[in-house]
């Protein structure tokens, strides 16, 4: 069984993550998305939160598995036996942050551990968690970026009662 780990912050997941979940599960057996629990970022979500609102939105996907992890990925990706990262590529601004992980997880897992990008579908080219959550702020319109259930999250989130 081939599986894969498609690992990031989702703070809040977006139809972009989502796509790119979708797409890894049609190649994959099993992909396995998963929360950094990152001590150095402060997210607007919870983890729990953040696993909740993936599972919810991948809920009719038989093969996605949602988890949160912390520290090391190539040290999670031992933990789990999965040697597959799956990653998205939005822009060349991506690129350089992306291959320069991808490098050093490689060394960090004696050539174990490989990453696979996903180019973006291009209406999704110019979304990220952050611009989400900027529109949010000004209780913006939405409905093309996240799944209603998620919009409603990040309104409350930011004071506004629907
Ligand atoms: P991280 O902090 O690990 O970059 P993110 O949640 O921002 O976490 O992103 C996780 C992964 O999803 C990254 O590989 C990112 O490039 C990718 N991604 C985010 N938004 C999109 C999008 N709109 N289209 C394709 N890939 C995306």
């Amino acid at each position: 069984m081939k599986s894969a780990i498609y690992p990031g912050t989702f703070d809040p997941m977006t139809y972009g993550h989502l796509d790119i979940i979708k797409r890894a599960a049609n190649i994959f057996d099993e992909v396995v998305v998963s929360v950094l629990n990152n001590k150095e970022k402060t997210p607007l979500f919870s983890v729990s939160e953040r696993v909740n609102i993936l599972k919810e939105a991948t809920k009719d996907i038989p093969n996605v598995r949602v988890e949160s992890f912390e520290g090391l990925l190539t040290d999670y990706c031992k933990k789990i036996g999965v040697n597959v990262v799956v990653r998205g590529l939005r822009a060349v601004t991506d690129f350089e942050y992306e291959l320069q992980m991808s490098q050093m997880n490689r060394k960090l897992s004696n050539h174990r551990v490989e990453t696979i990008y996903f180019n973006t579908t291009l209406k999704y080219s110019y979304l990220s968690s952050s611009a989400v959550k900027q529109i949010a702020q000004f209780h913006g319109d939405l409905s093309a970026f996240v799944p209603d259930f998620v919009a409603k999250l990040l309104y409350e989130r930011f004071g506004y009662k629907e």
